[in-house]
């Protein structure tokens, strides 16, 4: 199936979410999904358009709130592939709340973050990922505060599965989000998803020369946390592949008492239809 349209992105030239939108639609292809069984989330962004050029459905929704939207969708009709995605301002500044309890919550839905260190959108200014010292428009003498390490928070907040990519290796990344979307409850995929014009720090070549791959590394075990954390602060989180697993952890929907394996939006509701024009009456 193509999961592509014929909506041109509006992308600077570059951009390292093009990339992001190509591992996405060749994962679900790869898998075997259908595009009417699949559902993109957005938040607010450059990163936040992806959800329009997807053919798939998409839900372009408010700033930091992918999350709540993608967990509501997912417990109406765990039939769905639910996917939401979003930059580091969306999920880790006015969205960091949402992650976390994302993250504990644990419904199976797979968030893929577009990290580009900066808030592109609005222009350029400091993002809780930029660097100390990143000179922007909101810090012209540079940022004094310090980085938010998602991912050591991410397992900290007892994530079942963690995975960081790179706009610049496809491969890698389409085989991170098909291991993610195969994943039975949340997924945290991370991509360094280079912002060409307002980052002038962390470009690709700065990624080339500083990032690691796990990837044919037979020593690390990604099913040990106390690795996981330990090599994500040795390489300051510089590294990608899967950086860890828990297949033990069951997703929320499974733990829910008396959840139905019948989707709530495939349920008989059993209402009179009198009864329904009637609610239908009160709330218009
Ligand atoms: Fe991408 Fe940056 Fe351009 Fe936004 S401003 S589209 S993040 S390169
Ligand atoms: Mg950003």
């Amino acid at each position: 199936k193509d999961f592509r349209n014929k909506v041109k992105p509006n992308w600077c030239p570059g951009c390292g979410d093009f990339s992001v939108l190509a591992a996405m639609q060749r994962a679900f292809a790869n898998l075997g999904k259908e595009p009417e069984d699949v559902v993109l989330v957005s938040g607010i962004g450059c990163s936040g358009r992806i959800s329009g050029y997807m053919n798939a459905y998409g839900f372009h929704g408010i700033h930091g709130r992918a999350l709540p939207i993608a967990q509501g969708l997912k417990l109406a009709n765990r039939d769905l592939t639910v996917v939401a995605a979003g930059g580091d301002g969306d999920g880790f500044a006015i969205g960091m709340s949402h992650t976390i309890h994302a993250i504990r919550r644990n419904v199976d839905i797979t968030y893929i973050v577009m990290d580009n260190q900066v808030y592109g959108l609005t222009k350029g200014q400091t993002s809780p990922r930029s660097e100390m010292g990143f000179k922007t428009k909101s810090s012209p003498k540079g940022s004094i505060e310090a980085t938010i390490a998602p991912l050591e928070m991410a397992l900290t907040a007892g994530a079942g599965f963690v995975a960081q990519a790179f706009s610049s290796d496809l491969k890698q990344m389409t085989r991170l989000i098909e291991e993610g979307l195969n994943h039975k409850g949340f997924s945290l995929i991370n991509v360094y998803s280079p912002c060409v014009t307002y980052n002038k720090i962390n470009t690709y070549d700065w990624f080339k020369e500083h990032i690691t791959s796990l990837d044919g590394d037979e020593a690390y075990d990604p099913s040990n946390r106390m690795l996981a954390m330990q090599k994500l602060m040795e390489t300051n989180g510089l590294v990608t592949g899967l950086i860890y697993q828990n297949k033990e952890r069951q997703p929320y929907e499974d733990l829910i008492p008396g959840f139905s394996e019948t989707p709530l939006a495939k349920q008989d509701l059993k209402l009179p239809k009198e009864d329904f024009d009637r609610l239908v009456a009160e709330f218009a």
